[in-house]
């Protein structure tokens, strides 16, 4: 076992001159010069008396100087804990008191804001929180000496490497503590399944707070010894510049959305590139086929959580089928169950997806018993999500296992409703949510949006796909918005859309 930063590193020991970033600005890194700044950092992180077992978190920009950073902390035996730049007062006050870190890497704007809420620095009864900002160097920053550390920790598999919030969708963000062995092993999972290696060229969009951005597109980078194009954030004429000398692209459903606007994605773009990657939210299978169709690229549809990392992905060889997630990866085991008993479904039926293997988390941080609720006793972990298993043991998401809508006693799956929704002429996408009704429990309530240039009727959108849903699966009121409410990494927030329609039946 390899941790990720010692892979890293001898990666860079291998080829000291490879590029790692290629920037914006025309500007490159060489793997020899980020493991510099790594070891400037962990020095610093050491100063700030940072030990084995540490938090540090970071609300930084994505720089390359910030996942240095994240390297440096996994060298000193810390415990990285990044966090969504658009977190606030409110809710960096609760990361920061759970978690309590002992360094807080953020802004200058922020390191202001931080210190005055945390009385300078102090916090009653813990040690004092050390408040750094992260720059390309020079004074005041984590880079401001050129003291470097030359150690490099050596964990067990078990050993914390991160704690990872998870995107906070259908509730409080949980802290799921992640090990050295789960980061590794879910690394090497990924760079088997999708051939990844030193010769590929990725073009990395993501945000890196987030597991898909940090622990696969990120992690699979470094370990394998590969370049990255390292775009501040999603652009899609970036994107398209960028695809003639790069060869993967890993993304969430909206980049593929967006980049299917463009005129200009032609086979003749995407020439030199042999993988486009998509996961975070479910990819709509019209998406899929439109990419096909302007392409000849069959996008790679995979199904992975903060808790799990990576846990089934379509084929590298083989069919990649729109509306699914695929296999399980190697050493991990899926299986469908009944939520009351446990039991396993027969294929097709619909149930709980549960998991098991390295990849798995080892628990929620300083959440014992959210933690023993979402394990069964032999060690499968309770996604929260619906799936069923395909004639060709694909596994299928269907939603989520707390936006299943329940009306007058019946379980009514949103996916079946949306799909037959999304099929209307005129409507780009839906989503159906569960509303609170004095009758029925709750009940059905499609949010539809419009293609550009159709004005879809709510008339319309029930009387199409009326004979194909059993009557208490029908909408009893379809809104027409211009957009749905998504987070970052283009999740639907349906929480939201419940919030906002709750009373339209009470
Ligand atoms: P929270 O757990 O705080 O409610 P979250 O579950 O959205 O938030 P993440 O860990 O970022 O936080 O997301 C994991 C979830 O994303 C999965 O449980 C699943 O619902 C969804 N997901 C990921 N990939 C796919 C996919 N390819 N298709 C459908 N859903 C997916
Ligand atoms: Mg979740």
């Amino acid at each position: 076992f390899t941790p990720i930063h010692r892979s890293f590193e001898a990666q860079a020991a291998r080829q000291p001159d490879k590029v790692l970033f290629h920037l914006p600005d025309g500007g490159t890194l060489t793997y020899a010069e980020t493991e510099h700044t790594v070891r400037r950092i962990a020095a610093r992180l050491l100063a700030d008396g940072v030990e084995p077992g540490d938090r540090v978190a970071a609300q930084v920009e994505k720089s390359p100087e910030a996942l240095a950073l994240y390297l440096a902390v996994l060298r000193v035996g810390g415990i990285f804990l990044p966090l969504n730049t658009a977190y606030t007062g409110k809710e960096m006050d609760y990361f920061l008191g759970d978690a309590e870190p002992r360094v807080l890497v953020c802004s200058p704007e922020r390191q202001q804001e931080h210190a005055a809420r945390t009385g300078g620095g102090d916090r009653a009864g813990e040690v004092a929180l050390v408040i750094e900002t992260l720059g390309a160097g020079g004074e005041g920053t984590l880079l401001s000496s050129e003291t470097t550390a030359d150690e490099s920790f050596q964990p067990d598999a078990d050993t914390p490497a991160s704690i990872l919030y998870t995107s906070g969708t259908t509730g409080r963000s949980k802290g799921a503590v992640l090990t050295h062995g789960n980061l590794a092993s879910n690394c090497q999972a990924l760079l088997e399944a999708w051939r990844y290696t030193d010769q590929d060229r990725l073009i990395h969009a993501l945000p890196i707070f987030h597991i898909h951005g940090l622990f696969v597109a990120a992690n699979m980078t470094l370990v394998a010894g590969a370049s990255m194009h390292w775009l501040p954030t999603f652009d899609a004429e970036a994107i398209l510049d960028l695809m003639p000398t790069s060869t993967v692209l890993m993304g969430v459903p909206t980049f593929y959305t967006r980049l299917l606007k463009s005129d200009r994605l032609t086979p003749q773009t995407c020439a030199a590139m042999r993988l486009f990657v998509s996961g975070s939210a479910p990819l709509l299978a019209a998406d899929h086929e439109a990419f096909e169709a302007a392409t000849g690229h069959a996008i790679l549809e995979r199904y992975g959580m903060t808790e799990t990392g990576m846990n089934t992905t379509n084929p590298y060889d083989g069919a990649r089928k729109p509306g699914t997630v695929g296999r399980p990866f190697p050493g991990v085991q899926i299986r469908i169950t009944e939520r009351e008993t446990g039991a396993e479904v027969p294929d097709g039926e619909v149930g709980l997806v549960e998991v098991r293997g390295p990849n798995v988390f080892a628990e929620y941080w300083r959440m014992p018993e959210k933690t023993a609720s979402e394990f069964r006793e032999d060690g499968f972990f309770i996604t929260g999500d619906l799936g069923r298993i395909d004639e060709d043991g694909y596994l299928c998401i269907v939603g989520r296992d707390k936006d299943l809508v329940i009306s007058g006693g019946y379980n009514i799956y949103p996916k079946e409703i949306e799909e037959l929704i999304d099929a209307v002429d005129g409507v780009a996408e839906s989503a159906v949510i569960g509303v609170p009704h004095s009758d029925f429990g709750e009940t059905v309530v499609a949010v539809v949006v419009p293609q550009p240039g159709s004005s879809p009727e709510p008339q319309g959108i029930l009387a199409a796909i009326s004979d194909d849903l059993a009557r208490f699966k029908q909408p009893r009121a379809v809104e027409i918005v211009d957009a749905l409410p998504r987070n970052v990494m283009g999740k639907v927030q349906k929480a939201e859309l419940r919030k906002r329609y709750a009373e339209l039946f009470t």
